[in-house]
């Protein structure tokens, strides 16, 4: 018997040992994450996304099934989103082994004030609530691949090389799509834009622009910061209202109605990160140009 035939017949007998290990189990909170973590790890990883598609990231609870998912997991992956201060601690603590990775704080990033509803031209903030949206600036995701890749790692030396060109490669589509999203808001420093849900408050620190949103701290507006709001974006020629897919509302509506203009749907959480991010700050770029 040759060798690769001896090997063969102790694989068959479950002897040998196995020629590839199983992919890592890696839990994200969101659908954007997915894609950061399998450009990093390509086939070494399994994703699972706790928040699927169009549910709403501030409201949801994972379900007993993602628990016993994240309980088995090789790593976890928060990405600072509201759910997981609920149940991030307690899941740690019934699991010791379990290794979670904060990238956001390896990274050193620091999140923003949420920025709340606009008043006569300046912005409050949310009582000490600080915006969860990091992943809509791509420089920032940048930044998180690195200690991405050290955590894949450590979790499975044998690839670390792999996950390193993984990351370098990624991070260059990301400066690339930074510097297209640079030249797409060239001229627009300052402008304002209208949101119902404030997601997109690091793409607009990011580049310059300034958000303003009808939500204020996770409620619809009252009747009278609805006319303010409404007033204000008459007087700056503001024509388009941004929803997000999962929270289109009456109250954006309304706004669109009153100002003359209209809804536009973005999608901050959509899986396909790349594309989604040009789209959506196409969409953005092109409203603030054909308004005055
Ligand atoms: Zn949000």
């Amino acid at each position: 018997m040759n060798a690769r035939r001896w090997l063969a017949h102790l694989a068959l007998l479950g002897l040998a040992a196995p020629a590839a290990a199983a992919p890592l189990r890696v839990v994200v909170s969101i659908l954007p994450q997915r894609a950061f973590v399998e450009a990093v790890a390509g086939p070494h990883a399994r994703v699972e996304v706790l928040v699927g598609p169009g549910r709403n990231m501030h409201t949801y609870e994972p379900t007993p099934k993602q628990m016993a998912a994240l309980a088995e997991a090789d790593l976890v992956l928060p990405i600072g989103v509201p759910f997981e201060h609920a149940w991030l601690p307690r899941l740690a603590a019934a699991n010791p082994k379990l290794r979670v990775v904060d990238l956001l704080e390896a990274a050193g990033v620091e999140r923003l004030p949420m920025i709340g509803r606009a008043h006569a031209g300046h912005e409050t903030h949310g009582e000490g609530e600080l915006d969860p949206h990091v992943w809509t600036d791509p420089g920032l995701v940048a930044r998180l691949l690195p200690p991405l890749a050290a955590a894949l790692a450590e979790a499975d030396p044998a690839h670390a090389a792999d996950y390193t060109a993984g990351a370098e490669r990624y991070a260059g589509e990301l400066a690339a799509l930074d510097g297209e999203l640079r030249s797409l808001f060239a001229g627009l420093a300052g402008r304002r834009f209208l949101v119902f849900h404030p997601s997109w408050g690091y793409l607009a620190a990011a580049y310059g622009l300034v958000q303003v949103a009808i939500e204020h701290e996770g409620k619809e507006p009252g009747a009278r910061a609805l006319a303010s709001i409404i007033e204000q974006a008459k007087a700056e020629g503001i024509r388009a209202v941004f929803v997000q897919q999962q929270s289109a509302t009456a109250s954006a509506s309304a706004v669109a109605e009153a100002i003359g203009g209209r809804v536009v749907a973005l999608d901050p959480l959509a899986p396909d990160y790349i594309p989604n991010l040009r789209r959506s700050a196409q969409a953005i770029a092109e409203a603030l140009r054909s308004e005055p």
